[in-house]
Order: C-alpha cells, then structure tokens, then sequence
C-alpha cells in the first residue's frame, strides 16, 4: 500500500508524540513510587527539598540537647530524647517511611535559624516560638505546642510571679530567646544576664548568680523536675506558640510536617507523645 507523504510525516509526528506523553507519565510514577509520596506536592522547586532529603535517605534536624522533656542529651548513652524528638521522628517516618532515617544535630536558641539557614539542618525541632520576626528569616509549620514564659526560683525565693520582678532583680537567660525580649518589655531597665544554653543558665541560678531564671513554663518544669530545690512561680505571662521552622520557600516540607501533624492527632499519637513527656493529656 502506498502512503502519501503527508500522512506519512502525520504518522511519524503522531508516534514522537505518543513517546513524549508516555515518557513524562512514566516519569511522574517514578516519582510517585518514591518514597511514600505523600510529601511529593508542591511547585518543582520547592519539591526539590523533599528530593533532596529522599537522596540523602535522612532527615537532619536541629533540636536541643540541653532541654529536658524537648530534647536532652543522655550523656552516658549518647541518646538524645524528648517531645521534639518523637515528633522529628515521625515526620522523618512520614517522608522517608523509616523514622529512624534521621541524624540530630545539636542547636541553641542562637544558632538554630544560621543553621537551617546555611543548610547544615533541614529543619528545626528544638522549642522555637512562632513570631512575626523569625517569620522575615524562616517558614514555619502550624503549631505543635503551645507554651508561656515562666519563671524559675530557687525555693522560699521572694519572687512569687512576674508582678515581683523589678529593675533591681537578676534575670538569667539563654541567647537568641524570646524570653529575653519579653522580659525587658515587661520590665523596663531590668537587668539580664545572657547564657549560650540553659544548661548554662540554670548553672548560673544554682550558683546564686541570679535571682531568677526565665523561659517557657514547659522547659522550667523540666529544670525543676532536676532539683527539687527549684520551682516555677506565678503565672504564664506570654504565648509561646511552638512552630517547626524551615527554610524560607520550601512550602512541600511545611507541607510534609503540616501532614505528619494532622496525622499524629487524628490517630492519637500525639496525645500520646505529649502524655508522655508533659506527664498529662494536651488540653483541647
Ligand atoms: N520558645 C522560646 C524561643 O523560641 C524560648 C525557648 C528557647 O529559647 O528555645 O525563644
């Protein structure tokens, strides 16, 4: 049979086509069948976190390793344990399907955003307040706890609350906190001394440096918990909204930890995380 050729240039156009489309589907199961491909939205850019972190086959994350309950460091195992922990590990079983695909590096409160910022951490899991200030340098996922700025003292200290705090009083805390800010609006003129850690801090406090220790009421009961010489007084007097901060524009991995969040409270798993390390059910 004898073809024309202009059917003969349709055909062969018809065929390249048929190639190119089922080239790209073949393509988009590829990459559906990584990983789980729940994370596997959002514009290709951004995507190219999620891939990246895939190639890589673990999740970096900054957390504390001085904060006991968030994230505390078992020096004579080297485990490094608390709620912010179980959390990243989820969200690395969310993206990776292995919740141990996760190496944690160790943030302060002032190294955490330099960090993620010069991509040595993916994210970071470690105690961090949602503000409108961290929002110019960073992205951050929906709440995951809500805490307030609390006050630690030495027992029989004459600091009830904030209402005795005056300009007189020694305030210690760690750099790169909220806490710090908070207090000096509070508290006009009142006197700070700033640590690189909480550990550090609560050293201080111990050695009679100060007269009272502040951050999150959530990280001082843990501090407490450590000496019963010590104890939170007075009232929360900030909201302390904890967020999980990623690199500005990465929306696919606030997508993923956005996800692994919902799916951690309709299962019930994050109840059971914070029971566990709160030591009582979240309140609704
Ligand atoms: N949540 C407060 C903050 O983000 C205090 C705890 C901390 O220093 O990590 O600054």
């Amino acid at each position: 049979m004898k073809m024309s050729k202009s059917f003969k240039c349709l055909s062969v156009l018809m065929i390249a086509a048929m190639l190119v489309i089922a080239g790209c589907s073949n393509n988009n199961a590829k990459s559906n069948n990584a990983g789980n491909g729940n994370a596997a939205s959002g514009n290709s850019t951004d995507s190219k976190a999620i891939a990246k972190i895939k190639e890589r086959g673990k999740l970096l994350v900054g957390v504390k390793y001085d904060t006991r309950l968030f994230g505390l460091k078992d020096p004579a195992s080297g485990k490094v344990e608390g709620f912010d922990i179980d959390i990243s590990k989820a969200i690395a079983k969310h993206i990776l399907g292995d919740e141990n695909a996760i190496e944690l590096k160790e943030v302060t409160s002032k190294t955490r955003i330099p960090m993620l910022n010069n991509g040595e951490i993916d994210m970071v899991v470690a105690t961090m307040t949602i503000t409108e200030e961290r929002k110019k340098e960073v992205d951050f996922s929906d709440v995951y706890f809500q805490a307030g700025q609390s006050l630690l003292v030495k027992k029989g200290s004459p600091i009830t609350g904030i209402e005795d705090v005056t300009k007189d009083t020694k305030i210690l805390g760690s750099k790169g906190a909220t806490s710090i800010k908070n207090i000096k609006e509070k508290v006009p003129g009142v006197t700070v001394l700033e640590f690189d850690n909480y550990q550090d801090a609560f050293s201080a406090l111990k050695a009679g440096q100060g007269d009272a220790l502040t951050t999150d009421d959530a990280i001082l009961y843990g501090m407490a918990a450590q000496d019963p010489g010590y104890e939170v007084v007075g009232k929360p007097f900030t909201d302390e909204p904890y967020g999980i901060a990623v690199q500005k524009g990465n929306t696919a991995v606030v997508k993923a930890v956005n996800d692994t969040l919902a799916e951690l409270k309709a299962n019930g798993e994050y109840d059971a995380i914070y029971t566990k390390w709160i030591g009582k059910a979240p309140a609704k």
